[in-house]
């Protein structure tokens, strides 16, 4: 397996790719276009403080968060757990700046997201994120690269300029022989995998996987989990995964248990009988 890739640093300028470098492969464009800067060295990727969450209103009032405040470090790799609606999609979909909270506060790497416009969170999201999800989302009519290459297009960038990340990745992810295919001729991991690839295109700072091996079975899921802990090593990316899977989420270095939109317990390099048995326990009624 090839490992030529040098991650830029959070707010530097790298241009290059260390010993291997591409100079026609530009390190993601966190200068140009890229306005919200790291305000301090802040230890957390993420962080969350007071955070709330409500739906609707009145008797149809649902607080889906309710003064969530925790701390995602640099390199983390969390799994988000709780019983179905606990409220992690939510906490995940609004650490991913896809969703504005009702109250609180949401500070990636350093920057707080209510002070940002929405076309600040829009680059921000391109530049500092990368999303994995458990129906894939993949285009049908593109082939696995095209997918692939999809956030460079949408950012405005020259896939041509990508040629040497796209097989690095596609090497990784283990479909470099697949690379033409359309998702409908590749199997539910491997169109995962071209998920996983599409999400690192980039090299966000943070990937939030949703359910990532929700669709996949045991083996195949634990592939996928280990080509995302694989990228986030070599790079020091923060992994936020939501999962209901007690095996996927005791491959991560913490589980966050959620309850009725409150963080209720978390366990440290978790085994898959101790997540089992706390989720039994928050599940159970009473
Ligand atoms: P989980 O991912 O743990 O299953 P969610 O975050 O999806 O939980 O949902 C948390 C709570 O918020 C649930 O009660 C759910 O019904 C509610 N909820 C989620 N999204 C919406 C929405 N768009 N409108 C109203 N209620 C919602």
């Amino acid at each position: 397996m090839p490992v030529a890739w040098e991650r830029p640093r959070v707010g530097s300028t790298v241009t290059g790719f260390g010993q291997n470098a591409c100079p026609h492969l530009h390190p993601p464009g966190r200068g140009r276009g890229y306005t919200p800067p790291v305000e301090n060295g802040s230890p957390n990727a993420v962080e969350t403080v007071g955070l709330r969450k409500v739906y609707g209103e009145g008797s149809t009032e649902v607080r889906a968060l309710d003064d969530v405040s925790l701390g995602f470090p640099n390199g983390e790799f969390a799994a988000i757990m709780g019983p179905s609606g606990s409220g992690k999609s939510t906490l995940l979909h609004i650490l991913g700046a896809l969703d504005k909270p009702t109250g609180g506060r949401v500070i990636v790497g350093g920057t707080e997201l209510s002070g940002l416009t929405d076309r600040e969170l829009t680059l921000l999201r391109r530049e500092r994120m990368g999303f994995v999800f458990q129906f894939f989302n993949l285009i049908p009519t593109l082939s696995a690269e095209e997918n692939v290459l999809l956030p460079v297009l949408i950012s405005g960038k020259k896939p041509a300029k990508y040629t040497k990340r796209l097989d690095e990745l596609l090497d990784l992810v283990g479909l470099a022989d697949r690379r033409t295919h359309r998702p409908d001729e590749l199997s539910g991991g491997e169109q995962q995998r071209v998920a996983l690839a599409r999400a690192l295109v980039r090299f966000p700072d943070i990937i939030l996987a949703d359910e990532p091996t929700g669709n996949l079975d045991s083996k195949t899921g634990s592939e996928v989990l280990d080509l995302l802990k694989e990228s986030a090593s070599r790079y020091d990316q923060t992994i936020l995964m939501v999962t209901h899977d007690p095996r996927a989420a005791s491959t991560a270095d913490r589980a966050v248990f959620l309850s009725d939109g409150r963080v209720v317990d978390e366990a440290r390099d978790p085994n898959p009988d101790d997540i089992l048995e706390r989720i039994r326990t928050l599940e159970s009624p009473g």
